[in-house]
């Protein structure tokens, strides 16, 4: 009888042990030809002259749009036109505030437009790190390969790459079919007002664009483990965000005569609680599409793992919430910011508030979100308020011909490239284009390595030279394949 029992736990793991196998044995990208692109001759030298001296205009916006250097914009704006001579004569340009939109029509009025978009406002240095600079983050210096500063990455590249492709096409005698704007905000780090009145003027035109293309993720090499070829997460969708503030409610009174629990700790419960209880993430939808592709490239071990969810769904499902970058991807995520007790150090606080920013994957929304908290935390003492937040982003098609025509400019360029669909995990001014675009896309195709990361809204922010070039060359093809047909 035992023998009997223990024959047949073998057969059935033997029978599961197999199809994990052929499941993992037949979890592989089909090789695909590499598309070649014609060769397109970009001026390096010059192409990353301009973006360095795009950097030394200080166009940092703040909060406070009346400490905008609205005097370093104009002069951004002016050099801007003086540089590209044949891309502001062949476009309608229209300016808001110091957001510019530059329409270069089509030859067939019948076709939806396209719309590319990026903005040259920069975030300020972090007050005390300014030695931290390798190089000055606003003399727009090219040393070792790299050019340097504030904007190099976010998203001065992205501006000056789209200006130098299209000058590129002008200048080849390209005419698109197919109308393509082109939209720069002056204000993205702080809202993106500008994007606004642009998207809302275009509204008002009754324009609906077949898809837009703004600033995102990045090509990149080594964020993945185990994979050395170029990984392209083209965003798909933004998250959201929401604020909502606990407040833990108590008898006050003297500090020298505490009860057991004061509205401190009650607080500091109620966070813990929710610390243990996040929003459930897993690996469907969107970040399914994502990482089945990405894992069809990894070594065997995680190939074994992705091809087989229906096993270790659990195992991986924790797994990729251990590393931050990951769990952002695969769920909303909840980050206590700010804390109130007290405003004295004898007296007991009546009433101790933590405010909490969620970012919020697209399967959620600020209700479904302040709910959850609410069945966490929720109590006689502790009470959930709703500050406010912005619902995360549709999800746009990766089955459309935008994605399509992005993926495979990337091809052309970088050769063995692995394009999948992504969520954008920051804010973008995409959010107000899309208001008006049947597909809208977050990404810039440039290449960074992981230590580049930390130069976005921090410090030696800088691009490689060649990265640059190849992202200029990418936004050729891209431009050309979209606004031809
Ligand atoms: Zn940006």
């Amino acid at each position: 009888m035992l023998k009997k029992l223990f024959l047949s736990v073998l057969v059935i793991l033997f029978i599961f042990l197999s199809i994990a196998l052929y499941r993992t044995v037949t979890h592989t990208a089909s090789v695909v030809g590499i598309i070649e692109g014609e060769t397109i001759e970009i001026d390096g030298d010059k192409a990353s002259q301009n973006l360095a001296a795009s950097i030394r205009f200080k166009t940092i916006s703040y909060q406070d749009e009346e400490k905008f250097p609205f005097e370093e914009f104009d002069n951004f704006i002016k050099w801007a036109a003086a540089t590209y001579p044949e891309f502001h004569q062949v476009m309608e340009i229209d300016q808001h505030k110091h957001s510019l939109l530059f329409k270069w029509q089509g030859s067939d009025s019948t076709l939806a437009p396209i719309l590319f978009e990026g903005h040259h406002d920069v975030v300020p240095i972090i007050p005390g790190t300014e030695n931290l600079w390798q190089e000055n983050p606003f003399a727009g210096v090219i040393s070792n390969n790299r050019i340097w500063g504030r904007g190099a990455l976010d998203d001065k590249s992205g501006v000056i790459g789209l200006m130098e492709a299209a000058t590129y096409l002008i200048k080849n005698n390209f005419k698109p079919k197919r109308t393509t704007y082109f939209s720069f905000g002056h204000d993205e780090e702080v809202g993106g007002s500008g994007a606004a009145l642009i998207t809302e003027k275009l509204r008002q035109e009754g324009v609906q664009l077949s898809w837009s293309l703004g600033e995102g993720s990045f090509v990149n090499k080594g964020f993945f483990p185990g994979i050395d070829k170029f990984i392209a997460p083209i965003n798909v969708a933004e998250k959201g965000s929401a604020n909502l503030m606990i407040i833990a409610t108590a008898k006050g009174g003297h500090s020298s005569t505490p009860p057991k629990r004061t509205a401190v700790t009650i607080l500091a419960e109620a966070l813990v609680k929710l610390e243990k209880e996040p929003l459930p993430g897993s690996l469907e939808g969107l970040s399914a599409a994502m990482f089945n592709e990405v894992s069809k490239h990894m070594p065997f071990g995680y190939r074994f793992l992705f091809a087989n969810r229906w096993l270790f769904g659990g195992v991986l499902d924790s797994q990729l919430s251990s590393t931050p970058v990951i769990n952002a991807m695969i769920r909303t995520t909840t980050a206590p910011t700010m804390l109130n007790g007290s405003v004295k150090s004898n007296v007991l606080p009546i009433e101790a508030t933590a405010l909490i920013n969620f970012r919020l994957h697209p399967r959620d929304t600020t209700e479904s979100v302040t709910n959850h908290v609410r069945s966490v935390v929720g109590s006689n003492d502790v009470k959930v308020r709703f500050l406010g937040g912005r619902e995360a982003s549709e999800i746009s098609s990766w089955d459309s011909p935008g994605f399509k025509i992005v993926s495979s400019s990337l091809e052309k360029v970088y050769g063995e490239i692995v394009p999948v669909p992504g969520l954008m995990i920051a804010a973008s001014d995409t959010r107000h284009y899309s208001k008006i675009a049947d597909n809208s896309f977050r990404f810039n195709p440039f290449f960074i390595v992981p230590e580049d990361m930390t130069g976005i809204h921090g410090t030696n922010e800088s691009i490689d030279v060649d990265s640059f070039i190849s992202g200029i060359k990418t936004y050729v093809e891209i431009i050309r394949e979209g606004s031809s047909n």
